[in-house]
């Protein structure tokens, strides 16, 4: 029998992840964290919701003592949901959240000594590793006085120039990120810590926690993983990239912890993230299972390349749905026009048929089912069936699906990160205003991003940025160069379009 594989137990609040426990969901605030009332309300409507674990933006020292304040707030109300501190930049301002909250998250990269440097020799590489080690034992003493964990959060994003230089931005870099900090804090006897690798591109997320949860079984040192997708955006294509990324690894078995980023209102999160519980697989992890997945789709055989005119993964459907690539009857398959093509065999089809009366869990379970037969088998096609839904609402979705996994892109596609403390400006509107005006772009992809703090870094593969830049301003950016910086919001989204029309144009 296959060994299966149980990550370590980590303690956060009165709660513990990992192991054989429940997966747990988590959110994040999205009010300014100085604002305590606000935020300790948010807080409140997400425990109604049902969330276990709440992320409180705390990027200063002033933001710490809010903090304080917010758990006091929430003690005085019997809430003991434990507060993780997400404070990314700042080690000091890591050191004083440790003596306050349940858990702090911290950004690998902002323990080198010197963040500038672009260029590392091979002595140079194990010179920043001891900086690294000397800068963070502070916070490890710390964290071992208060009982707090640590959440190793490693962006695709955001990768230090360090780790940039040595494997480029690619998920071996994010896991290569991440077990040197295992190696670092397990060296100064810390063992109460999670990691996270998260990525806009659901392919490269899902690619780095399997290779992350395959080394860390090599190793013997298998700590629990929070999942996420970062800037999935909002509505139906934020869900689908959420659930597509998460809920694939929790069928096989990866994950312990979770959080569906939507550019929604927080509470919007939890009933998403809920309804992905029942694919959590609680029988672990097999290592040898992981080795036989792959990440890359699979060919088409050359005479459905001929007929379909692209290399790409197919939608298809069985109602004559002429927007569908083909049309599936009897165990063959036709063109629109129909034209029989080729026999059901010479396709990796994932054919889904639900009963599902409610859209959002047939997104789920076919987004879900989809991503996993992706991973295991090479699917190339999908066909979805339910008789609730019209043959257009399913072509539709089966698209958008394929986009969701970067396999193929059929409409503009949006990056948005859900906003936390750290935004000035309103960009929920703003993004519904973008999607409005950009509807028709398809294949260009446009970036929503919150803040300049991290926001050029995570949307560095974006045709064009949208960042918030002061309080109601926004920066815009073609690629990674800013081309106009701090326009009022409300002109925002028409220098926008200008610029992209005017690239078209030229
Ligand atoms: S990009 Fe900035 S505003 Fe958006 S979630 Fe990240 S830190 Fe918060």
């Amino acid at each position: 029998m296959k060994r299966k594989y149980y990550s370590r137990e980590v303690f956060v609040g009165n709660l513990v992840l990992g192991g054989h426990h429940n997966l747990l969901v988590q959110s994040m605030t999205n009010t300014p964290t100085t604002n305590t009332p606000e935020t300790t309300e948010q807080i409140k409507r997400l425990v109604a919701a049902g969330c276990d674990i709440v992320r409180v933006t705390t990027a200063t020292l002033k933001e710490v003592e809010s903090l304080k304040i917010i758990k006091q707030n929430l003690s005085a109300a019997n809430i003991n949901i434990p507060l993780v501190a997400d404070v990314h930049y700042s080690p000091l301002v890591a050191e004083k959240a440790a003596m306050v909250a349940d858990k702090v998250r911290i950004n690998p990269g902002n323990y080198l000594t010197d963040k500038t440097k672009e260029h590392y020799s091979n002595s140079d590489f194990i010179a920043a590793h001891q900086q690294i080690t000397q800068n963070i034992t502070p916070l490890i003493q710390i964290c071992k006085q208060h009982h707090t964990s640590l959440r190793i959060g490693v962006n695709w994003g955001s990768l230090s120039k360090r780790i940039l230089y040595r494997y480029g931005n690619t998920a071996t870099g994010m896991v290569a990120s991440a077990l040197e900090f295992i190696e670092i804090l397990t060296a100064e006897g810390f063992e109460q810590f999670t990691l996270s690798l998260k990525a806009s591109d659901v392919r490269i997320m899902q690619e780095a926690n399997v290779m992350l949860v395959r080394e860390m079984i090599k190793r013997n040192s298998y700590f629990p993983l929070h999942l996420g997708v970062t800037e999935a955006g909002a509505g139906n294509d934020g869900r689908i990239k959420s659930v597509a990324g998460i809920g694939a690894l929790l069928q096989l078995g990866i994950g312990n912890t979770i959080r569906v980023s939507l550019t929604e209102n927080p509470e919007a999160e939890i009933p998403v993230a809920k309804k992905l519980l029942p694919y959590y697989n609680k029988e672990g992890v097999s290592s040898e299972a992981l080795k036989k997945l792959s990440f890359h789709p699979v060919k088409l055989q050359k005479k459905i390349v001929e007929a379909v005119g692209h290399n790409k993964p197919l939608v298809v459907s069985s109602s004559g749905e002429k927007l569908a690539d083909l049309h599936f009857n009897a165990g063959s398959l036709y063109l629109p026009s129909g034209k029989y093509i080729a026999d059901s065999q010479d396709l990796k089809l994932t054919s889904i048929q639900s009963n599902n009366p409610g859209f959002e869990s047939f997104l789920i379970d076919a987004t879900v089912r989809f991503s996993v037969d992706f991973l295991k088998n090479g699917a190339q096609a999908i066909l979805l069936e339910n008789p609730h839904l019209n043959t257009s609402t399913l072509t539709k979705l089966s698209f958008d699906i394929l986009q969701g996994l970067g396999l193929r892109y059929s409409k503009t596609e949006y990056i948005a990160c859900p906003s936390c403390g750290r935004t000035q400006f309103n960009i929920m509107e703003q993004l519904k205003r973008v999607r409005q005006k950009t509807a028709g772009f398809k294949g260009l992809k446009i970036a929503v991003m919150g803040c300049m703090v991290n926001g050029p870094g995570e949307m560095a593969e974006a045709d064009y940025g949208f960042t918030g830049s002061g309080k109601g301003t926004i920066t815009l950016y073609r690629a990674n160069t800013i081309v106009k910086k701090n326009i009022p919001e409300a002109d925002a989204v028409d220098a926008l379009l200008k610029l992209i029309k005017s690239d078209i144009q030229s």
